[in-house]
């Protein structure tokens, strides 16, 4: 077994921003990463652009200069790689973390590759992966994705797409340009509060010109493999479908969370992990989260564009407790 003082799980924007920190201090770390560095960005839909400025994704004050105020996914995915070949910073790739416990005062981690043991972890491993589940029949048909790359395969197919908020719209508007027939459905009776003010107007001049259907207040009941039942107001229909997106959002792996031993707590979102904000330590001694992973349930409220801060906090409470000790 390989003892690291540090271990950092998940090599997202914030966990790649803790390593930077941890770097800088001179602190030993690891980073270990299930797929390849911001696995989650890659990830995306290949044409998106971001919501924030360059500025804002920067990590370690390590500049992310483009020239237009908002960078495109693939240009994110350089900066990244720049960043981490910049700081030089120790990376396992294509690891993944499979369990965790502590043991006297040490962490006890298996991966894919082996088994390590740390003093200190750091578990940045987001939201992405776990896609919420839709509860109804038919949702694991192979039709089925919660996940949007690229519209040119749904050209003149019946796409449904669950969901009102960004991810929703975004692909919308993109299978819209490739002549797919788009149908939006979303449980709320208005757009949500959260749609990029700056796409809002597309979308809802698409709809208003027939060019994506919209229903709001409108539940999925059934999965069928033509068509999909939905129901409206206490009234069931069913129109014919190809592919469906349920963009219904992602949640953090709270079992991998849990058998570290951190507790969580309810809140009017939902769950999230117990922490200090201050120094983004758990209920578990020596036990940090970091990115958006701390905010359980509520992604909309940690991004890559506060989320990269918490490193710092994490390094300078790793490095107060060692020179302490
Ligand atoms: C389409 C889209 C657009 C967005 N645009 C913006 C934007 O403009 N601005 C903004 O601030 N935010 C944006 N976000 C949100 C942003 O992507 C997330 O907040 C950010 O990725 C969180 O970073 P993170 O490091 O916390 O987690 P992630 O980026 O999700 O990284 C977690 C990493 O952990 C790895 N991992 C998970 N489990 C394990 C395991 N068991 N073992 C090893 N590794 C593991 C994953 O592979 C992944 O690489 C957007 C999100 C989406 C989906």
């Amino acid at each position: 077994m390989k003892h690291i003082e540090t271990i950092i799980v998940g090599a997202g924007p914030c966990g790649l921003s803790a390593a930077i920190e941890l770097e800088k201090n001179g602190l030993d770390y690891l980073v270990i990463e299930k797929g390849n560095i911001a696995q989650a960005i890659f990830n995306y839909p290949t044409h998106q652009t971001f919501f924030s400025s360059s500025e804002k994704l920067s990590i370690g004050d390590f500049p992310f200069i483009t020239e237009a105020h908002k960078p495109k996914r693939n240009q994110a995915l350089v900066y990244y790689r720049e960043a981490v070949k910049h700081f030089d910073l120790n990376i396992n790739t294509y690891e993944e973390v499979t369990s965790g416990r502590k043991e006297n005062s040490r962490f006890i981690l298996e991966s894919s590759k082996g088994r390590y043991s740390c003093k200190y972890l750091i578990i940045a491993t987001g939201y992405y992966g776990q896609p919420n589940a839709l509860n109804v029949p038919g949702e694991h048909k192979a039709k089925v994705s919660h996940y949007f790359k690229e519209a040119h395969p749904f050209f003149n197919q019946n796409v449904l797409i669950i969901g009102g908020k960004n991810s929703s719209v975004d692909a919308a508007i993109e299978l819209e340009k490739a002549d797919s027939n788009v149908t939006v459905v979303y449980r709320q009776d208005a757009y949500s509060q959260s749609v990029k003010p700056w796409v809002l107007p597309q979308f809802d001049s698409l709809v208003k010109h027939e060019k994506i259907n919209m229903h709001f207040s409108t539940d999925v009941k059934d999965i069928k493999n033509d068509s999909v039942v939905l129901e409206k107001n206490g009234e069931t229909f069913e129109i014919v479908n190809d592919h469906v997106f349920a963009m219904i959002g992602y949640r953090p792996d709270y079992r991998f969370l849990q058998s570290l031993g951190i507790e969580l707590n309810e809140n009017e979102f939902g769950t999230a992990p117990y922490h200090n904000p201050g120094t983004m330590e758990t209920n578990v001694n020596g036990l940090y989260i970091a990115g958006v992973i701390a905010a359980g349930n509520d992604a909309n409220t940690i991004f890559i564009e506060n989320g990269r801060f918490h490193g710092v906090r994490i390094a300078d409470d790793i490095f107060r407790k060692e020179k302490e000790s």
